[in-house]
């Protein structure tokens, strides 16, 4: 099997970090330098800021083709996924539009995604990820000639809801709190205030219901998990349930357990979405595809197995011995990076085992979920705590291995 030094990612993946934050903004940023905006549309983004990120979207561009990604015709076996991680063939027109249930929509460019609701009262847009940008109005427009009338933010991060520029300023927008004062924060900080998402104006701390006519969303927040904010979206009508960055139906997390702010929160999200909500239709807000609930079981078997990978590494790989192979040293963080790049190969070993074929880019992605896990498994109290009562790992032999 081969294993991969978490070394060996660093330079890639912080470009892929940067450029997904950042790139897709230079596709919305690009259309909307070029399409006449006016009126309450029109942010006023300058051209040195679109050069820029013209320059971080190629480079994520390239190294996404580097790791075989984007090129659909390599047989290389690296561009494998299982069929279970493939959605629906995007259009030439670089987005799809499909109706989930009772004027719930989804939209998608095969990379990102999100969902709209179709009510008497207009449409309630949730997120705006700017790699859809403009075409997240002509998806609206596909179906319905209301205007968006409430906007509701997921999460604070920007390629979700950077391209909320595109909605009208006068409509309601809605997130919970910590959403609305990391986007305030910004807004603070920024020399260029049209860069930022309009701060929502009506917030809630626990639970908001947004009922129109018949139609309602239920907002719901049970403290961190991917990021401070992150929001449990739910139509009871549609039995659709919304929950951005934790689970991705058919693949493994995006780079770090989805670069996560609380680990335990992360893991206990799996509980909560399974345990708390009515629902057949999940949407992730990234790749290919819609979700059931036995996505969200089988990324919460996934997460399970990390966290006894990462009890059988973080136990057998021992810091003196590390120590000792190295030898005599000043260079302490040296020491450390050996230890960790044990401890991870461990873990990575123990994991793909089971799950290279089960879930795309587990190859790619799993050197830093066993980085996340057994780093913050050492370090962060209440994962600490929840790791105690992970017994050892059974994994290699339940696959023969
Ligand atoms: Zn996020």
């Amino acid at each position: 099997m081969e294993s991969i030094s978490l070394k060996q990612l660093k330079m890639p993946l912080s470009i892929i970090i940067i450029a997904i934050l950042i790139g897709p903004l230079s596709i919305v940023l690009t259309t909307m330098s070029t399409s006449n905006l006016t009126g309450p549309n029109a942010y006023g983004y300058d051209n040195m800021r679109i050069t820029g990120d013209k320059q971080s979207y190629l480079k994520f561009v390239s190294a996404a083709e580097m790791n075989g990604e984007m090129n659909n015709t390599s047989n290389s076996a690296q561009t494998q996924i299982p069929e279970s991680a493939k959605g629906p063939a995007i259009p030439e027109k670089g987005y799809l539009v499909e109706e989930i249930r009772d004027n719930l929509y989804w939209v998608t460019d095969g990379s990102y995604n999100t969902m709209f609701l179709v009510t008497d009262e207009g449409v309630v847009a949730i997120d705006a990820p700017p790699s859809i940008g403009q075409n997240y109005l002509k998806a609206i427009a596909e179906v319905t000639d209301k205007p968006v009338t409430y906007v509701i933010y997921s999460h604070a991060h920007l390629d979700h809801i950077g391209a909320a520029a595109v909605f009208p300023r006068n409509a309601t927008y809605i997130a919970q709190e910590a959403t609305a004062s990391e986007l305030q924060r910004a807004m603070d900080l920024a020399s260029n205030t049209s860069t930022i998402p309009p701060v929502p104006t009506v917030t809630f701390a626990n639970n908001y219901t947004l009922q129109i006519g018949n139609q309602t969303l239920d907002l719901d927040y049970y403290g961190d998990n991917h990021m401070p904010g992150n929001l449990f979206i739910y139509a009871p009508n549609q039995k659709t349930l919304m929950l951005v960055d934790v689970v991705f139906p058919g693949w493994v997390p995006f780079v770090y357990l989805a670069i996560s702010s609380d680990v335990a929160g992360f893991i206990k999200s799996h509980d909560i979405a399974l345990n708390n909500y009515d629902f057949d239709i999940f949407v992730g807000g990234h790749l290919t595809r819609l979700g059931t609930q036995d996505d969200v079981k089988t990324q919460q078997d996934f997460v399970n197995d990390l966290e006894k990978a990462a009890v059988k590494a973080n136990s057998e790989v021992q810091f003196a011995d590390i120590a000792a192979e190295v030898g005599n040293t000043s260079d302490t963080w040296l020491l450390y990076s050996k230890y960790i790049d044990a401890v991870d190969q461990n873990c990575v070993q123990t994991m793909l085992a089971k799950w290279e074929d089960r879930l795309g880019g587990a190859a790619a992605f799993m050197p830093t979920h066993c980085f996340t896990m057994t780093e913050a498994g050492r370090v962060e109290p209440s994962l600490s705590a929840i790791l105690q009562n992970v017994t050892m790992p059974d994994i290699a032999n339940a696959t023969g291995n």
